[in-house]
């Protein structure tokens, strides 16, 4: 496997070089709308740590990022009045992997709606704010 690339894009929002559409921060995550949503409210929850994925992880990092990833669930399940939630951790390319610093997909789901392709189109910045201002508020109740 090879060795973690601190130029992936995830590395450079967490380091406030590129921006992001940020709904959540704590000591050790960050979470931010996904810019290629599968369905409405797709949220990634990403580590503050380095890694490429699970596999080589630090396993001290995993319990703060599925404790995230719990509260970013409840919230985007509340937020869209969703009837469940998906989520979703790829690990190398083989398994769909893209961006190579860990995180975990959060995506609100609704019965009968099947999820939008993987790294498909693009969502409109406004609507990208829209949603993270309705998790956000989410989060906050
Ligand atoms: P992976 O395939 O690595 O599990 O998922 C990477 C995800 O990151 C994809 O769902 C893709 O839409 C999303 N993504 C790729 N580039 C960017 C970006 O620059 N900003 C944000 N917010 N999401 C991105």
């Amino acid at each position: 496997m090879a060795d973690y690339d601190p130029g992936n894009i995830f590395a450079k929002i967490l380091r406030g070089e590129i921006p992001s559409h940020r709904v959540y921060e704590d000591d050790a995550v960050i979470a931010f709308m996904d810019v290629m949503p599968q369905g409405i409210g797709h949220t990634l929850v990403v580590p503050k740590a380095p890694s490429r994925n699970i596999l080589d992880a630090d396993p001290a990092t995993l319990g703060p990022l599925f404790a995230a990833a719990q509260k970013l669930a409840a919230a985007v399940k509340k937020a869209f009045n969703a009837d469940g939630v998906t989520l979703m951790q790829f690990n190398e390319s083989a398994s769909g992997q893209t961006v190579y610093h860990l995180h975990v997909h959060v995506i609100p789901r609704f019965d009968g709606v099947p999820l939008k392709p993987h790294s498909g189109q693009m969502e409109k910045p406004e609507v990208l704010a829209e949603n993270a201002g309705k998790i956000r508020a989410a989060l906050r109740n």
